[in-house]
């Protein structure tokens, strides 16, 4: 398992369902030339590369976008945390809130995913955050507790998992909550749980090249969930070598 003790900062490049072999090519160039001091970079590609760009890159850690909670059988079209384990994955991302909205994923599915990747030793990323309404009428708060209480496994530790503040309105939408309010939510997770206080917790939502240093310098932000800016990899590098 990785040991998430050597990094101070952790950026999340969610490809989301975009990629070919030729992007990841020439993605893989630039990006293999760099040299990331306890930084933790953790590329997340549509699940079809992910063996061919872990063969491939040299200096960053490769995630699934999404696991099964079944561990094998009849179930076309899963990918199991066993086979993720095999193909020696090190991160997957769970409960990202288009996973939620779009395939149906439950707070207790999210768990039991969350569960079997801890066990497989693959460090989940697990995704909580409210939707523009819920903020509207100030539930932000409410919403992600029960989003925490309802995802997080037992076992989940500072060792062998991640949280995601994901406010479900800033993403690919350009619009982030303002700085105070990601310093709240972060810090209103931390107090949930003694545990929490030693857990990274990223923050993702419209992160690009112009916010990210502003938002990585919150002291309770410890990296980045990105999608579209994980795109170019030219600010992807920026993100990374802007934050301190
Ligand atoms: C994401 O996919 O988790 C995300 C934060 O996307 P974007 O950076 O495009 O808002």
């Amino acid at each position: 398992m990785v040991e998430l003790s050597k990094f101070t900062s952790f950026f999340v490049a969610n490809w989301k369902l975009n990629g070919s072999f030729a992007f990841i090519n020439n993605y893989l160039d630039p990006l293999n030339n760099e040299k990331f001091i306890k930084k933790c970079v953790v590329l997340c590609p549509p699940s079809p590369y992910l063996y061919y760009i872990k063969d491939l890159s040299k200096n960053s850690f490769i995630g699934s976008q999404d696991c099964s909670y079944f561990e094998e059988g009849p179930y076309t079209g899963e990918i199991s945390t066993k086979i993720l384990s095999d193909l020696k994955i090190d991160f997957c991302i769970v409960g990202h809130s288009e996973r939620r909205k779009y395939f149906e994923e439950t707070n207790s599915t999210i768990k039991e995913k969350a569960s079997k990747l801890i066990e497989n030793e693959i460090i989940p990323i697990i995704c909580v955050g409210e939707t523009l309404e819920e903020k509207n009428n100030n539930l932000t708060n409410k919403v992600i507790k029960k989003q925490i209480e309802e995802c997080m496994p037992k076992s989940a530790k500072s060792d062998n998992a991640i949280i995601a503040y994901e406010p479900v309105w800033a993403i690919g939408t350009g619009l982030t909550p303002t700085l105070n309010e990601i310093e709240n939510s972060h810090k209103y997770i931390r107090q949930l749980n003694n545990e929490f206080i030693k857990f990274n917790i990223l923050y993702g939502g419209s992160v690009n090249i112009k916010n990210s240093k502003q938002i990585l310098e919150i002291e309770d932000v410890n990296g980045a969930l990105i999608g579209g800016a994980s795109l170019k990899i030219e600010d992807f590098i920026k993100i990374i070598s802007n934050s301190s």
